[in-house]
């Protein structure tokens, strides 16, 4: 049987060749502790959970859902009054506002929205593979940006080369950044926007750690710089602030036209979101800004332990200050791949290699704070044990 081309240029998935590392490291009886995946193992908030139980018992949430594609108006309205809380941002729930099965449903359905075959889409190195994945499913052409240490993590716009511009329709950014952890600044964000006016790129940028930042890291909206409605929208999503990965929802803001065009995918893919999911998410929003502070302490708490950790093998680095990794160099001599086969071999831990990110993520790997204590502990135990001097 045929399989698509365009999925021919689509590499595996990252985590998906990690898992099939660890199931067969695990198989033969290996303790494997994996701190590739950025997954939070904490539990969804207690109040979340009973509000979908009590909604999925009621049957006209079996229907399909009210307003389908577009979201609830109740769920935009949520979003739009925590949007202004958190960000001091304005947008109207009607037209500005789309609700969706997840921010990574998002990036995929603003390609397809916007986006003609042929067309270059910019996107960062490193960056969140799913990008990559979704201009090929649009045959659409990826322009890798690097995004470098020595630049605070920004893309370059002006190294773009003039023919790739000329027929650049589309723009991925994604601050707080994965895998890097790099924030964003207001000046850098006006930059963007006055390039993408001068260049007619439509933006999105993905915002899913807009809610995990340390050491005093400004809470930034992309949608909080002058002209940014006009050239893009901002997706964000409740799998990583209130460890909701499972249950798919997210929201795209923004401009209008974009979201117009997001949404006409929508109608003729997915339907929307279950109504007792967006129900549930309306609690979160509105009820559960305790949980943000008490995993970002959690995280903060696993930060200092690995980042002291690393101190004592000889690896010291200033960490940047967003998401829930940590971007780690890696000792001299070796690249990413050799420092992520010697964890391990030598400790048995799992992380990501720099690379899978893309070729400018080479030198570094990458180290998720989303495991238990224990695990992670244990982990660093065996690290120093195998790499200490
Ligand atoms: C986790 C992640 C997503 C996916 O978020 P969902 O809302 O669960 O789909 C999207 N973008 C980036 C950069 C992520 O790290």
């Amino acid at each position: 049987m045929q399989v698509a081309d365009r999925l021919q240029k689509i590499p595996p998935y990252l985590f998906v060749t990690l898992r099939n590392k660890i199931n067969k490291a695990r198989s033969e009886g290996i303790d494997v502790i994996s701190l590739g995946v950025g997954d939070p193992v904490d539990p969804t908030p207690q109040r979340v959970i009973d509000e979908l139980c009590r909604q999925a018992r009621i049957p006209i949430n079996h229907q399909y859902p009210i307003d389908e594609e577009k979201g609830m108006l109740a769920f935009r309205r949520e979003v739009a009054a925590w949007y202004a809380k958190r960000y001091g941002v304005e947008v109207n729930p009607e037209g500005e506002v789309v609700g969706l099965i997840g921010s990574k449903e998002g990036c995929h359905h603003f390609i397809l929205g916007v986006v003609n075959p042929g067309d270059v889409v910019l996107m960062t190195d490193p960056g969140y593979p799913a990008y990559r994945a979704s201009i090929f499913m649009a045959s659409a052409e990826p322009y890798a940006m690097p995004m470098l240490a020595e630049n605070d993590y920004f893309p370059d716009f002006e190294r773009i080369p003039a023919d790739i511009l000329k027929r650049s329709r589309a723009m991925f950014l994604n601050y707080p950044n994965n895998p890097t952890g790099a924030c964003a600044t207001r000046e850098f964000f006006k930059r963007a926007v006055a390039f993408a006016k001068a260049h007619d790129i439509a933006i999105c940028h993905d915002n899913p750690y807009s809610e995990v930042v340390f050491d005093g890291q400004e809470r930034l909206s992309f949608l909080a710089v002058p002209g940014a409605k006009d050239v893009g929208i901002e997706l964000n999503s409740l799998s990583k602030p209130y460890n909701m990965t499972g249950w798919r929802i997210g929201m795209a803001l923004g401009n209008k036209e974009i979201l117009a065009a997001l949404c006409k995918v929508k109608e003729n893919t997915d339907s929307g979101i279950f109504n007792a999911i967006q129900y549930a998410a309306i609690v979160a929003l509105r009820e559960e800004d305790e949980n943000i502070e008490k995993m970002l302490g959690i995280y903060l708490r696993r930060r200092r332990l690995v980042l002291e950790t690393l101190a004592k093998i000889g690896i010291e680095f200033k960490p940047q200050k967003g998401t829930f990794y940590l971007w780690i160099p890696v000792p001299k001599g070796m690249t990413s791949l050799d420092f992520t086969t010697a964890l391990f071999e030598k400790a048995a831990v799992v992380v990501a290699a720099g690379t899978a990110y893309g070729q400018h993520g080479e030198g570094f790997v990458r180290i998720s704070l989303t495991v238990p204590d224990k695990r992670l502990e244990e982990a660093m135990e065996r690290i120093q044990k195998a790499f200490g001097k």
